[in-house]
């Protein structure tokens, strides 16, 4: 089925062909798949050695495999004697000598349980191995966000230790620290790709308190959702003295801060460019300055535009933001968002003023410095006023003073789109499928 990870994402990974008749095969019985868990591909463990191990002649070895007729037909193809057992018997099947090895784990597998019995692996790819993580749809149905929220923040605060425990927590937390960096992965790759640096820093970001008050009140509010969240929810407190040694051009107005470790920024304009770079070099085509103004659905999806232009497609993907209002229901979503308008300044481009971003400022790879934003909801109106920009520069001019003699190059309005709990929604329809 697969030879590479690439391959085996593309057949078993989302919209995979495997994936989907999988999917269909569950949802007969009425069961949905949460994920498709990839372990490893298959190889061949013997307790003996085989001489000529990329030979497929009959090599007269005895090897313990499931008792599925696919692996029976591998092991003879590969020139083996099979012989199913289950396997739960076959440690003590190839520990006794009944067998000589076996076939049907792979490397992990293998080390985890046979490593005792082995004396040869042979990587010959026999299969992929993939696990389905499912849940009924009856119980799915009565889940809902707060429940899934507390299951994970109870196995993270009960389940994940142990495990982190047992696997070597010094290996498990690295594994973890990857998985915190995975997007400094996605961007390193695209910018390999597309030549781009996108001016990722992953440093942290603060949130700046200018009284002892709001600094205390912000604190307790982070306290109850680190409790709530386990645990995992890593800040730190900065009072102004060791706030100055991290920004040595912090005002004297600014009490102090909370670190918030694991945010970080990058420079958006040069990460649209990438990302539209990237689509055209895997052969995408981006068409620009269209106004999507109907979807359905005769047969494929058809994408009707304001100037004429109809695509045709197998899948669709609806990212339209503020746009899925009305095109979020032609695909029979419902989209119940609202915009909040942000207004921002941007200054010249200056020396290194800031280290790390905060909601009031923050400097760009190039030396530019953004300035805000404010939030206010008034409709779709996306201009600029008076009031909401001064108080966006005196906000970053009593945070940092320097700022004072800074030249602004421009300002703008733009929409948030938010949602009723402020989280983003991604969502399938199963019913209509490819949207
Ligand atoms: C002032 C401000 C500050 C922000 N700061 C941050 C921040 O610091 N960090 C952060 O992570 N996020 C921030 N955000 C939020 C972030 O910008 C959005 O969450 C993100 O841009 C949403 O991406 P999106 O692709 O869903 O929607 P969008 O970026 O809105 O993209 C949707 C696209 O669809 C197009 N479109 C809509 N309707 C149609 C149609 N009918 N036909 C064709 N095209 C259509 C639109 O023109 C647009 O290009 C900020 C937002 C604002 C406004």
């Amino acid at each position: 089925m697969a030879e590479t990870w690439a391959q085996a994402r593309a057949v078993y990974g989302p919209d995979g062909v495997v994936r989907d008749v999988m999917t269909g095969l569950y949802a007969e019985q009425d069961i949905t798949i949460l994920a498709a868990f990839p372990v490893y591909f298959g190889g061949i463990a013997l307790n003996v050695e085989n001489p000529t191990p990329a030979s497929t002649a009959p090599n007269g070895i005895k090897v313990r495999l499931p008792g599925i007729k696919s692996f029976q037909l591998t092991g003879e193809a590969l020139g083996y004697i099979p012989s199913p057992i289950p396997f739960s018997e076959a440690f003590t099947a190839v520990q006794t000598g009944v067998v000589d090895g076996v076939i049907g784990s792979g490397a992990e597998g293998y080390y985890a349980s046979f490593r005792d019995v082995t004396k040869t692996y042979i990587p010959a790819n026999t299969h992929f191995e993939v696990w389905y993580m499912i849940i009924s749809d009856e119980s799915l149905a009565v889940l809902n966000r707060e429940d899934l929220a507390a299951m994970s923040a109870k196995v993270r605060a009960e389940v994940w230790p142990q495990v982190l425990e047992d696997v070597g927590s010094e290996w498990g937390q690295a594994i973890l620290d990857q998985v915190a960096a995975a997007s400094a992965g996605f961007a390193a790759e695209l910018g390999n790709a597309t030549g781009y640096d996108l001016g990722l820093e992953q440093n942290g970001s603060y949130n700046l308190q200018f009284s002892e008050e709001t600094l205390a009140a912000t604190v307790a509010k982070y306290k109850i959702l680190k409790e709530k969240l386990g645990g995992d929810y890593p800040f730190e407190v900065l009072g102004h003295n060791a706030l100055r040694c991290e920004e040595p051009t912090i005002g004297p107005k600014v009490v102090g801060a909370i670190l918030h470790h694991q945010d970080g920024h990058a420079n958006p304009l040069k990460l649209l460019r990438a990302l539209a770079d990237d689509v055209r070099r895997l052969g995408g085509k981006v068409l620009n300055g269209k106004q999507v103004i109907h979807v359905d659905k005769p047969d494929l999806f058809r994408i009707s535009c304001a100037d004429g232009t109809e695509v045709r497609a197998r899948k669709l993907v609806l990212s339209a933001g503020l746009g899925a209002m009305s095109l979020g229901p032609m695909l029979g979503f419902k989209a119940p968002i609202r915009s909040q308008r942000g207004q921002v300044m941007i200054t010249e481009k200056l020396p290194k003023l800031i280290n790390r971003p905060s909601l009031i400022a923050r400097q760009r790879d190039e030396g530019g410095i953004q300035i805000g934003a404010t939030n206010k909801q008034v409709g779709l109106d996306n201009g600029i006023t008076q009031p909401g920009l001064s108080g966006l520069a005196a906000d970053a001019i009593a945070a940092f003073p320097d700022l004072e003699k800074a030249q602004l190059v421009r300002s703008w309005g733009a929409l948030r789109i938010t949602s009723p709990d402020g989280l983003p929604m991604y969502q399938e329809r199963t019913d209509i499928s490819g949207a």
